[in-house]
C-alpha cells in the first residue's frame, strides 16, 4: 500500500526507522514541508544550514518540497494515504502533530534520540531531575540497533512548489558564511574522520577550545542528519562520547516533561532575582566588544561560523547572566538565532544550567572568572588570537590579560565593560536576597 514519508528533524536516509516502515508497506511518496513559521523565525546561517540540508537529501532520493502550513500540506498530498513520521518532541512539534493527527493517520517510528523522551523513569515512574542518575538508566535502558538501510527505495517522483525550491536555493546563496558540508555522506565522513581521530583523546580535550578535539557533529545531529543510535553502534557504552549524548536526550526528556521549560525557568530556586536591562553591555556581548578576551573570542566565533566550542558557550552564558545580571533567555535566544546546532532543548536547558534554574545546576554561587577560565583551558592563547585579531600582537597567554602589558591595547581592543571581581559580588548578593 502506498504512503507517505514526512521528513523533519530526520534528513537522512540510512538508519531511519520510520523511512523503513514507509517502505515495508509499498510504494513512498516522500516529502519535506517548508514550515513559513519556523522559517520565519531562523536567522540566515540556520535558513542555510536547513536549506542545504534539505537540498542535499534531495539530491539522493526524490524528494517533493512544498511550502505552507503542515495542517494544510500534509492532507493534501496524502489524500487518504498513512503518513510515516519520526515522533516530534519539541512544544511546537507536538502540538503540529496532534492537530495534524485529526486529519491524515500519522504513523511515528522512532525519534531524533537515541532513548526518547518520556522513556526513562526512576522507580517510582517519574523522570530523573539528576543527569548523573539519567544517564545511568539510559545506559541500562539502552537503545535499538541502527535500521537496515533501505537497498534501492522505492520512492515515487512527485511534483515540487516552485516557491519552495526558490526560497530554499536562495536561503543557500544567501549563507553568510561558508557552511560545514550538508548531507549524510558529508556527516558520515566528519564521524569517521573523528573516530579515527580525536575521539580516542576526547575526555581530555574535549575542554580545550585552542584544540579540534570534539567531533562538530552537533549540526548534523540537529536535523537528523546522523542518528546517534549510528554512532553509538560505533562506541563502548560507558565512553564518554556516549555521556554527551546522554545529555543530549536527558534535555529532550526534561523539555518533553515540562514544555513550559524552553522560557521559563524550570526550578523556582530563583524565584523572585532582580535582573538588569543594560542594552549597550547586552550589545558589546552580542558583537564580542565585552573587554574579556574568552568571552569576545566565543561570541565573534558564534557570529562568524554559527558554532562556539562548549565550554566557550559556559563561560560566555556565565558572563552574561552572573556579570551583566540578565535573565537567561535573552541569551538563549540570541544563540538561537545564531547556532546551526541551535536546539531548543540543549540550548535552553545549557543556559538554564549556567544560570542556576535547571537540573542539577551548578550553584548559583560557582560564577565562572572568564579570566582564570581562558587561561586554564586556551593556555597558549590560540583560541583569542584566533577569533580577536586585536590581541594578535600578544604572544601565549598574555592575550588573556591586555591589561597587564604596555601594548595590550595598541591595536584598538575595548576595555573591559565591567569590573568581574564586583560583578561576581553583586550576584552573590542577590542570590542571598533570593534564598536567604
Ligand atoms: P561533541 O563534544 O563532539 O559532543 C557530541 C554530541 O553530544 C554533540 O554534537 C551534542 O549533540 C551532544 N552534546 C555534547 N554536549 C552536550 C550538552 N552539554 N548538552 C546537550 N548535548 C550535548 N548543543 C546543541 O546541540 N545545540 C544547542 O543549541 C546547544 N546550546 C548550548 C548552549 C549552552 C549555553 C551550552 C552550555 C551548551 C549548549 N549545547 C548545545 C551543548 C554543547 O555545547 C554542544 O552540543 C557542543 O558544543 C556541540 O559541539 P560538538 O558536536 O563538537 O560536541
Amino acid at each position: 500500500e502506498s504512503s507517505v514519508m514526512w521528513f523533519r528533524r530526520d534528513l537522512r536516509v540510512r538508519d531511519n526507522p520510520a523511512l523503513r516502515a514507509a517502505l515495508d508497506e509499498g510504494p513512498v511518496t516522500a516529502l519535506f514541508v517548508l514550515d513559513p513559521a519556523l522559517w520565519a523565525s531562523a536567522g540566515p546561517a540556520r535558513r542555510a544550514w536547513l536549506a542545504a540540508n534539505v537540498l542535499a537529501l534531495a539530491d539522493k532520493v526524490p524528494l517533493t518540497i512544498h511550502h505552507g502550513d503542515p495542517a494544510d500540506v500534509v492532507p493534501r498530498v496524502a489524500q487518504g494515504r498513512r503518513v510515516h513520521v519520526a515522533a516530534e518532541t519539541t512544544p511546537y512539534g507536538r502540538r503540529r502533530d496532534d492537530a495534524l493527527a485529526q486529519r491524515v493517520e500519522l504513523v511515528a517510528t522512532g525519534s531524533p534520540y537515541a532513548v526518547g523522551p518520556g522513556r526513562i523513569t526512576n522507580g517510582s515512574g517519574k523522570p530523573y531531575q539528576v543527569f548523573s542518575a539519567f544517564a545511568r538508566a539510559w545506559r541500562e535502558h539502552g537503545w535499538a540497533e541502527p535500521a537496515a538501510s533501505p537497498r534501492s527505495p522505492d520512492l515515487q517522483p512527485a511534483d515540487s512548489h516552485q516557491k519552495a525550491l526558490d526560497l530554499l536555493h536562495r536561503a543557500v546563496d544567501d549563507a553568510p558564511f561558508d557552511l560545514p558540508g550538508a548531507g549524510e555522506d558529508a556527516a558520515w565522513r566528519r564521524w569517521r574522520a573523528f573516530r579515527e581521530g580525536a575521539l580516542a583523546d576526547y575526555a581530555t580535550e574535549r575542554n580545550r577550545p585552542d584544540h579540534d578535539g570534539t567531533s562538530r557533529l552537533s549540526p548534523y545531529l540537529h536535523l537528523g542528519v546522523l542518528h546517534p543510535r549510528s554512532l553509538l553502534a560505533d562506541l563502548d557504552r560507558a565512553s564518554t562520547y556516549a555521556t554527551e549524548l546522554a545529555w543530549r536526550d536527558f534535555y529532550a526528556d526534561v523539555l518533553w516533561h515540562e514544555p513550559a521549560s524552553a522560557w521559563k525557568d524550570l526550578k523556582p530556586a530563583l524565584a523572585g532575582m532582580r535582573y538588569d536591562d543594560p542594552e549597550d553591555a547586552v550589545e558589546a556581548w552580542r558583537t564580542g566588544t565585552t573587554g574579556y578576551p574568552i568571552v569576545d573570542a566565543g561570541m565573534r566565533q558564534l557570529r562568524e561560523i554559527g558554532w562556539m566550542h562548549n565550554r566557550v558557550r559556559m563561560i560566555t552564558a556565565s558572563f552574561l547572566t552572573k556579570d551583566l545580571h540578565v535573565w537567561w533567555p535573552v541569551g538563549a535566544r540570541h544563540f538561537l538565532d545564531l547556532l546551526i546546532d541551535g536546539d531548543v532543548a540543549s540550548n535552553n536547558h545549557g543556559w538554564q544550567w549556567v544560570a542556576g534554574t535547571g537540573t542539577d545546576a551548578s550553584p548559583y554561587f560557582r560564577v565562572f572568572n572568564p579570566v582564570t577560565q581562558g587561561i586554564k583551558f586556551d593556555p597558549r592563547g590560540d583560541y583569542v588570537r584566533r577569533w580577536v585579531p586585536e590581541l594578535d600582537h600578544l604572544p601565549g597567554k598574555a592575550a588573556h590579560e591586555p591589561w597587564k602589558h604596555d601594548t595590550g591595547y595598541e591595536q584598538d581592543y575595548p576595555r573591559r565593560i565591567v569590573d568581574h571581581t564586583e560583578e561576581r559580588q553583586e550576584a552573590l548578593d542577590r542570590y542571598q536576597a533570593v534564598r536567604g
